[in-house]
């Protein structure tokens, strides 16, 4: 099948991407994955319980019920929808071929808006059955304000800009924050760094790693170990978050186009065009610092605006 427009991706990018796309009568056809990266179609918000910062929902919403509204909004304009992973394209020429699970076709112009998946540590407790959602995360700015957090000890693992932010931003709802890093020092930047170590309710533990989260239904401590010394011990804790990184879901790209020495794909200045003319990235796969869903929305409404423009100077 040749298409106008191929969206690969399943968030908030892509959907907004697809409801602007098929509002200009381009006819979308977008591939949602099926369990890529790890994630099941919908993308991170599927992940996740209450999202209290999208506009638009004042008494918050579920993240699943809010992927499903995407996906209802992105069909009811006409975007074809398929349940595959888009694991091969060739971006070498127009139209440019790809192959998904079940399918292989052509399209004009390609929407990137595959994501990332939150890098997890693989701890006991830290499971999906265990106490993931239920006091660990890996996003502070979406959780951290969660009732559950106010005035309890929470600890961020990292040592990077992600978790000095965001340990900084916990202070707003915790009674102290640990920031437990493997080394002794930060990797974050200066001025980050020194924000968060002159922060009276930030606490480091140099040199530690988290070994165990511990909890009946939701977490109560978490077990450090002491890098050095090998010393053990438990922290009383309400919260742990993860902030080791994000993955950006670009394999399938095979190095066709440019990205950063992270893997996230490279962007025009104020634009989601790539280095190729035709193929345009949004959301997380591009955004290494915002990383949320309206952000991401954003992004998507622009990259089918850039769309819409390339295909009418380029038919
Ligand atoms: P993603 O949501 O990352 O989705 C992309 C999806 O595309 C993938 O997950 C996968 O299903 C699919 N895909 C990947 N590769 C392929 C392929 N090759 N072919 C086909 N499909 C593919 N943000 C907020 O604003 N508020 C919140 O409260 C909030 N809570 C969060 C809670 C958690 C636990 C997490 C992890 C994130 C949270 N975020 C929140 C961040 C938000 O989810 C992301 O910023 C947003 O979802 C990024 O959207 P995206 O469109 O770039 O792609
Ligand atoms: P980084 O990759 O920069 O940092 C990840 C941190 O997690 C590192 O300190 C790393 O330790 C640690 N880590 C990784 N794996 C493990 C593990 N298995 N166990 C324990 N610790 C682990 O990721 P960030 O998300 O912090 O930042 C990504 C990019 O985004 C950076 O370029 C950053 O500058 C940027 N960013 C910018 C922001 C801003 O400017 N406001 C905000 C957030 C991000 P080690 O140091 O030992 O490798």
């Amino acid at each position: 099948m040749s298409h106008r427009v191929l969206i690969i991706g399943s968030g908030p990018a892509a959907h907004t991407a697809a409801i602007y796309a098929a509002r200009a009568e381009l006819s979308p056809v977008l591939f949602e994955g099926f369990m890529a990266g790890g994630v099941a179609a919908g993308g991170q918000l599927t992940t996740t319980t209450d999202v209290e910062n999208f506009p638009g929902f004042p008494e918050g919403i579920m993240g699943p019920d809010l992927t499903d509204r995407f996906r209802a909004q992105s069909e009811r304009f006409g975007t074809t929808i398929h349940t595959e992973t888009v694991n091969e394209i060739d971006l070498s020429s127009r139209p440019f071929r790809f192959k998904a699970d079940a399918q292989e076709g052509s399209a004009d112009s390609v929407i990137i808006a595959t994501g990332a998946t939150a890098k997890r540590l693989e701890i006991p407790g830290a499971g999906d059955r265990e106490l993931w959602q239920k006091g660990i995360s890996a996003c502070a700015v979406c959780d951290g304000a969660l009732p559950a957090f106010r005035n309890q000890p929470l600890v961020v693992i990292g040592g990077g800009d992600s978790a000095v932010e965001e340990a900084s931003f916990l202070t707003k709802y915790g009674s102290t924050v640990y920031i437990v890093h493997r080394r002794d020092e930060l990797r974050a930047s200066k001025i980050m760094q020194q924000r968060a170590l002159d922060n009276p309710k930030i606490e480091m533990l140099w040199s530690h790693v988290v070994t165990q989260a511990k909890g009946a239904d939701f977490l109560e401590a978490v077990r450090v170990k002491d890098l050095k010394t090998d010393e053990e011990r438990d922290i009383p804790a309400a919260g742990l978050f993860f902030a080791i990184g994000h993955t950006p879901n670009t394999a399938f790209l095979n190095g066709q186009i440019d990205t950063d020495e992270q893997d996230y794909i490279v962007t025009k200045p104020d634009s989601t065009q790539t280095n190729i003319p035709g193929v345009f990235a949004a959301g997380d796969v591009q955004d290494k610092q915002w990383r949320q869903a309206i952000t991401a929305a954003g992004s998507g409404c622009m990259a089918a605006l850039e769309v819409e423009h390339f295909l009418a100077a380029n038919p």
